[in-house]
């Protein structure tokens, strides 16, 4: 199991974007709003990962609550799926609580599912599915 990206987030997305150049000398290669969501988000490539900034775009988003909550920082780490049906399937078999029992489009067009942070030791864990050949 490989991971995808990283989710951060963040209060100002431009703000944040600035302090990666600044940090890493690396350039964001992709900007979404992803209106279901309620969330702007960027794609910063680093290696073979990719951070993913998160910005909410509305005061009920999970995002807006997420900061409010717990600050900026870590939000999820997403883990690269083949077959994100049948993952999904075998995690809830094994007895892991899924917020997303059927995928759902994310950035970048994927197929993403989110598990139960309350499962996984805190950690929310993004299941993702790239709908091109990666
Ligand atoms: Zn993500």
């Amino acid at each position: 199991m490989k991971i995808d990206h990283i989710g951060l987030a963040v209060n100002n997305l431009e703000d944040a974007v600035k302090m990666y150049e600044k940090l890493f000398e690396v350039t964001p290669f992709h900007f979404e709003e992803i209106a279901t969501q309620k969330v702007k988000v960027c794609f910063i490539q680093m290696g073979d990962q990719k951070l993913e900034l998160i910005e909410a775009t509305e005061e009920d988003s999970p995002i807006y609550k997420f900061i409010q909550k717990k600050g900026e920082g870590l939000h999820h780490i997403a883990y690269k799926v083949k077959d994100i049906y049948h993952e999904l399937e075998t995690m809830e078999a094994k007895g892991f609580r899924l917020i997303d029992r059927v995928p759902r489009l994310g950035a970048l067009n994927k197929l993403i599912a989110f598990m139960h942070p309350k499962d996984t030791h805190g950690v929310l864990i993004e299941l993702c599915q790239s709908q091109l050949d990666e």
